[in-house]
C-alpha cells in the first residue's frame, strides 16, 4: 500500500469529495461514522420497544415526492418505463400502515439540490432519512413519539459514546419535554423582526431557517405551514383551512431542519385536487390513486434526516463530514 499525504479539509469541500475514498483511513471520520452507528442503533431500538415495524425502502417508482423546496427529482428508467429514484418514502409510507399500523423506513434519498445550497452546509445530494408513520395518530401524538424518540437516543449515544465526545470536546445536551413550539405565522413574524424576509405563501428560506433556529436557542417545533408551500400529502386543518396540520422540528444553534411531518390526507377527491393543483399529472400517481380509493387509514408521521441529526451531535460544520461518500450540491464526477 501507497503512503498517502493528502489532508482532508473539509471546508474545501471539491477535494473533500474527490477524494472521499480515502476519508475512512481518517480516525476523526471513523469516530464520527461510529457515533452514527450508535445514533442509528438507538432510534431503531426506541422505535422497536415502541411497537414499530421496519421496512425495506424501495429505490426506485413511478413517482417520488413532489414537495421538495427547490430539489429537482432523478429519473431511470424500467423496461422502458420512466421512473424516479427515491426522494422521499411517503406514498409508500401511507400504503404501510394499512397493514402495519406502525411502520418506519431507514430510507436512503437522492435529489439534486439547486447548486446554492451548499453553502448551507446541511444539504447533500444523496442522505437518509428515518422514515416513521403511525395510523390513526395526531400532530400531536407523533410530535410526543418524537420528543421521546431523541431524548432517549441523545441520552444512551452519550452514555455510549462518551469517550468519542469528550476527544472533540462535545457536550451533547438532553433536551427535555415538552420542546418548544410555534406556529409557522409567529416564527414569519419573529424572523421579520430580525430582518429574515418569507416569501408569501413559502417556507422559510435557507438563511431564515438557520436564523431561526440560533433565535430561539432551543429545539423548537414550527407548526401549520401554508398549504401552498407543501407536498399534496399533508391534511389542511379544518378550523385553518389555508393551514396543515404539519410540523418542522429545528435544530438549536442554527444546525437548521432535521424533521418534517404531520397528520396525512388520504380522502381521494382531496388528493386528486392537490396533485392538480401542483401542475402534476395525475397518470404518474396512477398506483397510489388506486391505492386511496381502495382506501387507507388515516396517519400522522415524520421523517428525520440521519446525517442532520450526526452532524448536530457531533457540532460538526458541514454535513458531507456525516456521511463516508457524499454527494453534495453542485459537486460532480465524485467517487
Ligand atoms: P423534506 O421532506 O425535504 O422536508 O426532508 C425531510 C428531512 O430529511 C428533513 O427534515 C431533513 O432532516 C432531511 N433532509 C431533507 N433534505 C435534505 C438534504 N438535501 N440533505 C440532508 N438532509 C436532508
Ligand atoms: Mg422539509
Amino acid at each position: 500500500m501507497k503512503t498517502v499525504t493528502i489532508k482532508l479539509d473539509p471546508s474545501r469541500v471539491e477535494d473533500f469529495v474527490k477524494y472521499s475514498y480515502l476519508v475512512l483511513r481518517d480516525p476523526k471520520y471513523r469516530d464520527i461514522l461510529k457515533v452514527q452507528q450508535w445514533i442509528l442503533y438507538y432510534l431503531r431500538e426506541f422505535l422497536y420497544e415502541k411497537g414499530f415495524t421496519e421496512l425495506l425502502a424501495p429505490m426506485a417508482s413511478p413517482c417520488s415526492d413532489p414537495g421538495l423546496r427547490g430539489a429537482r427529482k432523478l429519473k431511470t428508467k424500467l423496461y422502458g418505463v420512466e421512473y424516479e429514484l427515491t426522494s422521499s418514502v411517503i406514498m409508500y409510507k401511507q400504503a404501510s400502515v394499512a397493514g402495519f399500523g406502525k411502520v418506519f423506513f431507514v430510507a436512503r434519498n437522492i435529489r439534486e439540490e439547486p447548486p446554492e445550497n451548499l453553502k448551507t452546509g446541511r444539504h447533500l445530494c444523496e442522505f437518509t432519512q428515518l422514515d416513521v408513520e403511525w395510523a390513526h395518530a395526531t400532530i400531536d401524538d407523533v410530535m410526543s413519539l418524537a420528543e421521546d424518540m431523541i431524548i432517549y437516543t441523545l441520552k444512551k449515544v452519550g452514555e455510549k459514546c462518551g469517550e468519542i465526545l469528550e476527544k472533540y470536546g462535545v457536550e451533547l445536551r438532553v433536551p427535555s419535554k415538552p420542546f418548544k413550539r410555534l406556529r409557522y405565522i409567529d416564527a414569519v413574524e419573529l424572523l421579520e423582526k430580525h430582518g429574515y424576509m418569507t416569501p408569501e405563501g413559502k417556507e422559510f428560506t435557507q438563511e431564515g431557517e438557520a436564523a431561526l433556529s440560533k433565535i430561539v436557542g432551543d429545539f423548537v417545533w414550527i407548526t401549520h405551514y401554508p398549504v401552498t408551500s407543501r407536498g399534496f400529502y399533508y391534511l389542511p386543518d379544518s378550523s385553518y383551512p389555508e393551514y396543515n396540520r404539519d410540523f418542522n422540528l429545528l435544530l438549536p444553534e442554527g444546525y437548521g431542519e432535521v424533521i418534517d411531518g404531520g397528520e396525512r390526507e388520504y380522502r381521494p377527491e382531496k388528493i386528486r385536487e392537490r396533485i392538480k393543483s401542483l401542475g402534476e399529472p395525475l397518470e404518474k400517481y396512477s398506483w397510489f390513486l388506486e391505492l386511496i380509493d381502495i382506501g387507507i387509514p388515516p396517519s400522522a408521521g415524520f421523517g428525520l434526516g440521519v446525517e442532520r441529526f450526526t452532524r448536530y451531535v457531533m457540532k460538526l460544520k458541514y454535513i458531507w463530514e456525516a456521511v463516508p461518500f457524499p454527494k453534495v450540491p453542485g459537486v460532480a464526477p465524485s467517487p
